[in-house]
């Protein structure tokens, strides 16, 4: 495969970083990822916009229009053939001379295979693993996700498919999820301390009166239906928080409903 490396497009094997790259000693660099269906990178205008204004926050310079990397995405998925597959760009914060502060990093684009939960999961439901714990800089698609990789291996240890986090008692998100509560028939999503879902931004537009609004723990394994939203799972319902039920422990009507209109909704997309 390719991938693109900075000023150009070469074989993925051959992209190389500086070990001193702050994006590698300290953790400093943004990231986003996107997929492909049909060949489409569906939704890119929001990863783009999402991508560059996470450069902005973190004062990183991304030497690149969103149309240069629009173009630059196209050609990869021509090159690649990528009829399905995710596309992640990373921009680092470069190599610095007090290996602190952020000078022109790197920029690669490349593709990675996807892995979407399995069907069962979508027709049962799986089960998150409440963590305390907030996301820093939530809103800014950093590469540190020393936490979250963390804490994978405890959220495996209890049988959970990732976490649920929770601090102070108000729920924000889950590893690399958004969450959305259902409760007599209405829906509700956290916006305070969470990275702003490409995935949920397209859900609320499929239940424009969801309310956006704190939600508190209590709320959460009181709700009759849950799911989470993300590229990589699109509406994945939630049936389990630890050991407590949620509604009656089957995948509810509601949430069926958004899976197959999320479908409609990607079909038109392509169409
Ligand atoms: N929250 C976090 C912390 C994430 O890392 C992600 C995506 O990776 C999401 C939410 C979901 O965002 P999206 O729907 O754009 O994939």
């Amino acid at each position: 495969t390719y991938c693109f490396a900075n000023e150009g497009i070469l074989e993925t094997a051959k992209a190389q970083i500086h070990p001193m790259d702050i994006g590698l000693i300290r953790g400093y660099g943004i990231f986003d990822f996107l997929r492909t269906q049909e060949y489409n990178p569906m939704f890119l205008q929001d990863y783009l916009d999402r991508f560059t204004r996470s450069a902005e926050k973190t004062h990183l310079y991304l030497p690149y229009s969103k149309e240069d990397l629009r173009q630059i995405i196209l050609e990869l998925i021509d090159k690649n053939d990528l009829k399905e597959g995710g596309i992640r760009m990373v921009l680092t914060g470069g190599v610095s001379e007090n290996h602190f502060s952020p000078t022109k990093g790197s920029l690669f684009i490349f593709n990675e295979a996807l892995d979407f939960p399995a069907q069962q999961k979508y027709e049962q439901g799986v089960k998150l693993l409440s963590v305390e714990h907030v996301r820093a800089i939530a809103d800014i698609k950093t590469t540190n996700y020393a936490f979250p990789v963390w804490h994978s291996a405890q959220w495996k240890a209890a049988g959970a498919d990732d976490v649920l986090y929770h601090w102070n008692g108000i729920v924000s998100e889950s590893s690399r999820s958004n969450i959305f509560v259902i409760k007599d028939g209405k829906v509700s999503t956290p916006d305070n301390h969470i990275l702003h879902g490409i995935t949920r931004k397209r859900t609320l537009e499929l239940v424009p009166d969801t309310a956006i609004r704190e939600i508190s723990f209590p709320e959460v394994l009181a709700a009759d239906e849950l799911f989470i939203t993300s590229t990589t799972k699109k509406i994945l319902p939630i049936t389990k928080i630890d050991d407590h039920i949620i509604g009656n422990g089957k995948v509810g009507p509601k949430t069926q409903q958004l899976i197959k209109e999320f479908a409609a909704m990607e079909v038109a997309v392509l169409s």
